[in-house]
């Protein structure tokens, strides 16, 4: 339906178009970009430039540049994004940064461990956490064009973009951005931009998919009755063919007939074939724009007793939501509420360390 290395040029083409360049696809995942002036020191003084969006069209290519995540020009064209908007960065503002009294209930309520005393909370410190929304646009083409934005959020220190994430985004969106930031505190480790968008593009995938579903039911009676009008038709051609046939004692005229009735059925194939194509839903998806917030959360150490023995676990309390977020399994990466420790190791009751150990 589509693919990255189409979204990255997508992105990259866009985005030089509207600093002022010329830019002209050459062949597959290949444009080459005259420069206006005023970027040529962003892009090392060239005024031209040749870029492949494709591992082997850039192999093939001579004098190229390979633009993919984590390329030199792919972050230059990012900063130019920057300065206009297509990336942007919020600081969301958050009125307390205080642990609530009830912050120890909502842990009881979110994480617990088999067999062992409920965590007690032994610290809590503020840490810095970046969220992406990373904003996609879809056209849609069938017998018309649409065009829908999608939005996903991405938790960028878990990499997880499930529904409970997805409900932190008008949250996020509410909340009036501060120019500068409120705390200057130490980052939470975040994931790869590269990662960030491919599983945005896992979450974007069946919001698509359930669009082009709901477009192909909308168009499904008008394609039947073309369908069916079109039926209608070759099927009178045929018969009133057929008739004639039959009725004709000419061999010359029959040979004719014969030759009119391979031609009709030939044509309805065709027109037929014709009728669906026009109404196969076209789904062509790219990456718009992305938010950056920068949101201050609370990390909770915990300390939890199995038998005698005492052991560290960690959990987040989210100041936007005022909830305690649900921790991952430590060893599947699953979101979870109910934890076990065996030999050292924690996992989530499904059994999912067992089979690792094994
Ligand atoms: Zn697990």
């Amino acid at each position: 339906m589509w693919n990255s290395a189409y979204s990255v040029q997508n992105f990259v083409t866009r985005t030089l178009e509207s600093h002022g360049a010329m830019v002209e696809q050459t062949g597959f995942a290949l444009v080459e970009v005259l420069l206006p002036e005023d970027l040529g020191e962003v892009f090392d003084g060239r005024s031209f430039l040749r870029l492949a969006f494709d591992y082997e069209v850039a192999q093939e290519t001579e004098d190229c540049q390979f633009v993919t995540f984590g390329s030199y020009l792919l972050d230059a064209v990012t900063g130019l994004a920057l300065s206009t908007g297509r990336v942007v960065q919020c600081y969301v503002p958050v009125p307390n940064l205080e642990l609530p009294s009830k912050a120890a209930e909502q842990i009881g309520q979110t994480v617990s461990f088999i067999k062992c005393k409920p965590p007690r909370l032994k610290k809590s410190y503020p840490l810095e956490f970046i969220y992406y929304q990373l904003n996609f646009r879809c056209v849609f083409r069938y017998d018309e064009k649409r065009e829908e934005l999608y939005s996903v959020l991405v938790d960028m220190h878990t990499g997880r973009q499930d529904s409970e994430v997805q409900e932190l985004l008008p949250l996020l969106q509410k909340a009036i951005p501060l120019e500068k930031r409120e705390h200057m505190l130490p980052q939470a480790p975040v994931i790869t931009m590269e990662d960030a968008y491919n599983r945005a593009c896992m979450a974007v995938g069946p919001m698509v998919r359930m669009k082009m579903e709901e477009i192909e039911g909308g168009q499904a009676g008008l394609r039947e009755k073309e369908l069916s009008k079109a039926t209608r038709y070759y099927d009178r051609t045929y018969e009133e063919l057929r008739r004639k046939l039959f009725r004709s004692r000419d061999l010359e005229r029959q040979k004719r007939f014969k030759q009119q009735i391979a031609a009709t059925e030939s044509d309805r194939e065709r027109r037929l074939h014709d009728i669906r194509e026009r109404f196969v839903v076209e789904a062509e998806v790219t990456l718009d724009s992305i938010v950056i917030y920068h949101l201050p959360k609370l990390n909770l150490e915990l300390e939890v007793q199995q038998r005698e023995e005492l052991f560290p676990f960690e959990v987040i309390f989210n100041p936007l939501s005022r909830e305690v977020e649900r921790s991952l399994c430590p060893s599947c990466g699953k979101p979870v509420m109910q934890l076990a420790r065996t030999g050292g190791n924690i996992h989530c009751s499904e059994g999912c360390a067992s089979a690792k150990v094994r």
